[in-house]
């Protein structure tokens, strides 16, 4: 299948633009700006992967004939480009059924949300490497996962944390177990992806809040680290009131015991959401409710003076916030 890409991202030394270029033809939209080739050219690259494009104007009608159309606009791979394994744009040879995902393994679930702001840009979902390069390659061999048995895993475009909870919701747990999830270079398991309260393990009450924060608390202090992309089941005990004259708020959510079993230290994660709802009036009414919420970002952690944790996350897109709770689909479906 030839796939027409009619949007690009633009990189200029190592510097990454959030908001994606659109076809100059094309129809104006919220949140993007057209290609203009005093800006762009040699600096377009896939929304998805590292791979660079060039802007192409498409051909007139040709022959003489108004029934033969020419290709319309679009952008185009460079001559030797490819679309990088991790990508979800299929590269041009991968044509028809050549390319075969095997049904009996799982899934590689694709984090695309261009336009949310800065929600996954920084250090996280379009992460530049030094060089204006992406890396995913080296991220799947960390998994340990050769490139052919990650191809053989059937691609899904996720553009809200609703579609990962839909996938929840319908797909066999063998598949999901097996699943991989893209979010810019960083490639995870699914189940790692999802925080979800209880599973009691490895020593903790919320063995995945529990095992996230180890990994956070790692990289504690380095500048160039901004957290981990992930979907945190949050509960809200106390709902945000809709307030139009206030576009920025942060609701808490209720503090999840962190202390291993057996030991005396009583320390928790606080969790917080830092909501903007500038560009996007939806999540004024958001969190109006008590209840558990999914909320998909960047988490980030803060060690506070009593000894507990404090995470961050930051919300400017409806997209990312979710009412169903990943435990009670679990609950639900596999006990
Ligand atoms: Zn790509």
């Amino acid at each position: 299948m030839s796939v027409t890409l009619t949007r690009a991202r633009y990189i200029k030394d190592g510097q990454y633009d959030p908001t994606p270029v659109r076809l100059p033809g094309s129809a104006w939209e919220a949140h993007t700006v057209p290609y203009d080739p005093q800006i762009h050219k040699d600096h377009l690259h896939c929304m998805s992967c590292s791979a660079s494009l060039y802007y192409h104007s498409g051909s007139v009608f040709r022959g003489g004939s108004s029934s033969l159309r020419g290709a319309s606009e679009h952008f185009s791979l460079k001559p030797g480009q490819r679309h990088s394994i991790t990508c979800k744009m299929p590269n041009p040879e991968d044509d028809g059924d050549r390319t075969e995902y095997d049904q009996s393994r799982g899934f590689r679930f694709h984090l695309n949300i261009p336009d949310a702001r800065n929600a996954f840009n920084k250090g996280a979902a379009y992460a530049v490497e030094k060089g204006g390069k992406l890396n995913p390659r080296q991220a799947i061999l960390h998994l340990n996962e050769t490139g052919d048995s990650f191809r053989s895993l059937t691609p899904k475009s996720m553009e809200s944390v609703q579609d990962f909870i839909d996938a929840m919701q319908k797909e066999d747990r063998g598949r999901l177990n097996d699943s991989y999830v893209i979010v810019g270079h960083r490639v995870m398991r699914f189940k790692d992806f999802i925080i979800r309260l209880g599973f009691p393990r490895h020593g903790y009450e919320n063995s995945r809040f529990g095992r996230l924060q180890e990994k956070l608390a790692s990289h504690r202090g380095q500048k160039t680290y901004h957290g981990e992309p992930r979907i945190v089941e949050i509960h809200v005990d106390k709902p945000k009131e809709a307030d139009f004259f206030e576009d920025k708020f942060s609701v808490k959510g209720r503090a999840i015991f962190l202390s291993k079993r057996g030991r005396d230290e009583k320390k928790f994660i606080l969790p917080y959401i830092h909501v903007d709802s500038l560009y996007d009036g939806a999540l004024q009414n958001l969190f109006s409710k008590a209840g558990t919420y999914s909320v998909m970002g960047m988490v980030r952690e803060t060690k506070l003076d009593n000894g507990s944790i404090a995470w961050n996350m930051s919300v400017n897109d409806s997209r990312q916030v979710s009412t169903h709770a990943p435990s009670d689909i679990f609950k639900a479906r596999w006990g």
